[in-house]
């Protein structure tokens, strides 16, 4: 790519401005392909496994039921929100937008439902296929009985986590019988911690960060041999759960006959904590679309992590607190200062950019979406907007989109913003967060 790194990215972080970096390190895609570092028959096997556990699923969460145990979110067209961003914020406004509602996803009501969910199935049935002589092509529901709750109930699943992650950890281990522990870091929130316990789960709580969450975890789980770390810093198995977003998009596309190809563009806006969730989703929509698809992270100014170990090289090598900032953030889901070990690296010859937000317009996109579409989405999950609303912001982007030469495909294109958490946030919260939208932004009320 042509376009050369603007040197005042590195000043603009530091200061905890909000800035734009375009992957510089970004290949062809067939080059990419070629040398995929995990291969499409690994991700189509974490498809089929998903698959072999839907009937489990459905017996367990009868909200799954719907769609036959297999946990989907809806795509939505928000084009009143895209009105109000234009009319509001004075943006270009390109395409047709969308919301992709992870935040509305069965069980865990985030994200993590794809990748931590997955992770927890994955060594379930590692264990009973090597203890149990499990056969894989049994009914999986079968696991809901006595002798196999029993048989997991021996083993323990700990995590560490900011929150969303341990909720699903933690909601799905606890339903399938295991013992869980789960890690919080100091950002996590209590109801978070309180609706864990209510399902029995053990919560351990730090006062300080997510990385020193994981840390104390890990050394936990290692202390027990029959216990089994879900580690978010380097975990393939939940970058693998994550993928699988891809395969159900494009189909999605193809029911709602929305096309994707060189004519119409598809843009993707994801926001970034430690990347395993960006990350997975942008492998998996980028083998799927190709050179037709463009994938944007988004991160708070002082939680930047991901954006710093690529401009920078040092991946997981620099935590953001290096550079002066906190990482800390009203957006709890993404309150990470160092990235994950793997992610940086898989995304390096694909990922198109990543932006960074003030915390204050999260809140600010999180009203505006919920008074024009009625949807509530929790701060951490509006991330995705300000990509959308800066792709095309001079002051931001600079001249990026016109010489990486997406400035008039973006017009004909498909917006996605993916929407991350919030479903499971309850009603006082929900307000307070509102309440804050309003303070945070100077509004009256
Ligand atoms: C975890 C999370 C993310 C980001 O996922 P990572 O894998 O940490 O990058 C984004 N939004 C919400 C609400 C999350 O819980």
């Amino acid at each position: 790519m042509q376009y050369k790194v603007n040197c005042l990215v590195m000043e603009r972080l530091k200061n905890a401005e909000e800035c734009f970096y375009g992957n510089e390190k970004k290949k062809s895609i067939r080059e990419w392909i070629e040398n995929m570092p995990v291969s499409i028959d690994s991700i189509k096997d974490a498809q089929e496994r998903l698959a072999r556990f839907a009937s489990l699923i459905r017996f367990y969460f009868p909200e799954t039921r719907e769609r036959d145990g297999i946990i989907e979110s809806p795509l939505t067209c928000i084009s009143l929100m895209k009105e109000q961003l234009k009319n509001e914020l004075g943006i270009a406004a390109p395409g047709q937008l969308f919301l992709k509602q992870d935040s509305h996803l069965a069980v865990a009501g985030s994200v993590k439902a794809r990748g931590g969910i997955y992770e927890v199935l994955k060594h379930t049935e590692d264990l009973l296929v090597q203890e149990m002589g499990w056969d894989i092509n049994e009914d999986y529901a079968l696991l809901a009985e006595k002798k196999y709750r029993d048989f997991l109930s021996q083993y323990t699943i700990q995590v560490g986590s900011t929150g969303n992650l341990g909720m699903s950890i933690g909601i799905m281990s606890a339903k399938l019988g295991y013992k869980v522990i789960v890690h919080m870091s100091s950002d996590a929130k209590d109801w978070k911690k309180n609706l864990l316990r209510q399902s029995g789960v053990t919560v351990m709580e730090y006062a300080d960060d997510y990385s020193k969450a994981v840390e104390e975890g890990r050394k936990m789980s290692q202390m027990d041999k029959n216990s089994y770390f879900v580690d978010d810093e380097n975990s393939i198995n939940l970058f693998l759960g994550y993928t699988v977003a891809a395969f159900r998009l494009q189909e999605q596309l193809k029911e709602m006959n929305i096309p994707v190809d060189e004519e119409h563009p598809l843009f993707l806006y994801i926001p970034c904590g430690v990347g395993g969730a960006p990350g997975g989703i942008t492998y998996g929509v980028k083998y799927v679309f190709q050179e037709n698809a463009y994938c944007y992270f988004v991160e708070p100014t002082q939680a930047c992590c991901m954006l710093l170990g690529m401009a920078s090289g040092e991946h997981n090598g620099i935590s953001v607190k290096d550079i002066g900032l906190s990482g800390k953030t009203e957006a709890d889901g993404l309150a990470v200062a160092r990235p994950s070990r793997l992610v940086g690296k898989f995304m390096e010859p694909i990922l198109d950019g990543l932006f960074t937000v003030e915390d204050k317009y999260l809140f600010r996109y999180m009203k505006q979406l919920y008074e024009t579409e009625g949807i509530f989405i929790e701060p951490s999950a509006c991330a995705g907007f300000a990509g959308y609303c800066n792709l095309f912001q001079q002051s931001i982007t600079k001249d990026y989109p016109k010489v990486s030469g997406i400035e008039k495909k973006a017009y004909q294109g498909t917006h996605i913003v993916w929407a991350t958490g919030g479903s499971l946030v309850p009603e006082e919260e929900k307000k307070k967060y509102l309440g804050m939208a309003l303070e945070e932004n100077g509004w009256n009320i």
